[in-house]
């Protein structure tokens, strides 16, 4: 019995990446989608380059007697793609939404676009906003949907600013609300079993934290690391960077909606409410 992977229904099982950190929770999961006895998986996101989630990733194909059919990646993040070399070396196809924004020659994976392979339809669903090539994959045969980093498992992710876009981001939950899963199998921790309930945090959460920049900018904050310092004060400082990304998205939202604008200081970094 292999222990490196985990059933989560008859057709995903899922390995734990071994890079724990404050962005990425536990680490990176992997997961292997297959249907019994067909002898091949699609690996979506296999995630950091490092020996010991290969093993435990080819310990968890031999345990089901499989080949790796393609490989999917949610979006271009190390975390997730660093090891998409592995695809060729498992003479497997590799599947992104944007192919010039990861480390290996991949195909092109669009919106609506179905992978059929190991006994499976992989529905690609394009999500933009936490970054601008991510994709969530719908499994029609359990009406799960892996949501990459777009919907955690704990806690809210990052729209990852200049590539990643709040409005995007916004849009794209609305759109995971429609697809309707049932289960929602993220990039980093645990799965959501309650996805509309979780979507609807998120979506308060960033409302929230909008009316958190827009009352840090009355206060008098005019630069993103300031705002950071004040809406997030109760965070990992760790986290900071990554939160700086977020203003900063929140801050560009809030431009093209006319709300916010420069305050034309030399670094071009200030800004003020309209
Ligand atoms: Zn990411």
């Amino acid at each position: 019995m292999n222990l490196s992977a985990t059933d989560l229904d008859e057709v995903t099982a899922v390995v734990l990446a071994p890079n724990p950190s404050p962005m990425t929770l536990e680490g990176t999961n992997t997961y292997l989608l297959g249907s019994a006895g067909v002898g091949e998986v699609v690996v979506v996101d296999p995630g950091p380059d490092l020996g010991a989630h290969r093993s435990a990733v080819e310990a968890a194909l031999a345990d089901r007697d499989a080949a790796v059919a393609a490989v999917v990646l949610t979006h271009h993040h190390a975390d997730h793609a660093a090891a998409a070399g592995w695809a060729r070396q498992w003479g497997a196809t590799l599947h992104a939404f944007t192919p010039a924004l990861v480390p290996r020659d991949a195909e092109a994976l669009l919106d609506g676009a179905v992978l059929r392979r190991a006994g499976l339809a992989i529905e690609a669903v394009h999500t933009p906003g936490h970054s601008s090539d991510h994709l969530c994959l719908r499994v029609p045969a359990t009406d799960v949907v892996l949501s990459g980093d777009h919907v955690l498992g704990r806690g809210s992710t990052v729209v990852a600013w200049p590539d990643g876009d709040m409005a995007d981001y916004l849009a794209s939950l609305r759109r995971l609300a429609e697809l309707g899963a049932t289960a929602l199998y993220p990039g980093h921790g645990p799965v959501v079993d309650d996805p509309d309930a979780v979507v609807a945090t998120y979506l308060a959460h960033r409302r929230e934290r909008e009316g958190q920049v827009l009352a840090a900018l009355a206060a008098g904050d005019v630069t993103p690391t300031e705002i950071v310092l004040r809406v997030y004060a109760d965070e990992d400082p760790a986290l900071h960077p990554a939160a700086e990304r977020s203003v900063r998205a929140n801050l560009e939202k809030l431009m093209a909606e006319g709300r916010v604008r420069r305050s034309g200081d030399p670094d071009g970094q200030e800004v003020g409410l309209v």
